[in-house]
């Protein structure tokens, strides 16, 4: 017993995940498969929006990904498109994380679909840190449509 199997891996990853993202997950040499990571933090908002633990307008699920509409929205249609799983943002994803970005893709196009903008167009936005104004840490699609939208964006 070396300290670390007090907690293992699962509970090693729900520690490091009050940290900053970083592109490697690990600690004293491990690196942790990201497959072993949490599905869901309870600490984040939009983890608990997908658990169904925090309510929302939601508009789209599916095994993978959900949609909701922004509680804040800044054009007649807007919503936001999530992973299930917890990735704090663009730079935290993984190799392992491509088809989830895939789905989240196509999930905003099939809901574009479904609220009658797809032939009008929409804009799709993945804000990422700081300078791009992201505020909520899991990684999030905005997708706005339903008027004009000027370029480029403030
Ligand atoms: P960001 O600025 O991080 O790209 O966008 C976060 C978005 O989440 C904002 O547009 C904000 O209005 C939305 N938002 C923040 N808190 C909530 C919430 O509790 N429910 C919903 N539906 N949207 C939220
Ligand atoms: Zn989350």
């Amino acid at each position: 017993m070396d300290g670390r199997d007090d907690i293992g891996a699962r509970g090693l990853v729900r520690a490091l995940r009050v940290l900053p993202p970083s592109d490697k997950i690990g600690w004293e040499g491990i690196t942790l498969d990201p497959e072993d990571t949490p599905l869901t933090s309870s600490d984040c908002l939009f983890c608990r929006i997908a658990s169904g633990g925090v309510p929302a307008d939601v508009v789209y699920q599916d095994d993978h990904v959900v949609a909701f509409r922004d509680i804040s929205p800044q054009a007649p249609v807007h919503f936001l498109v999530i992973p299930r799983r917890h990735v704090a943002s663009l730079n935290a994803a993984q190799e392992s994380d491509r088809d989830l970005l895939g789905r989240m893709f196509l999930a905003a196009r099939d809901q574009a679909r479904a609220e009658g903008i797809a032939e009008s167009g929409y804009r799709t936005v993945l804000n990422v840190g700081p300078d791009a104004g992201q505020v909520v840490q899991h990684v999030h699609m905005h997708v706005l449509g339903g008027r004009e939208m000027g370029w480029p964006p403030g």
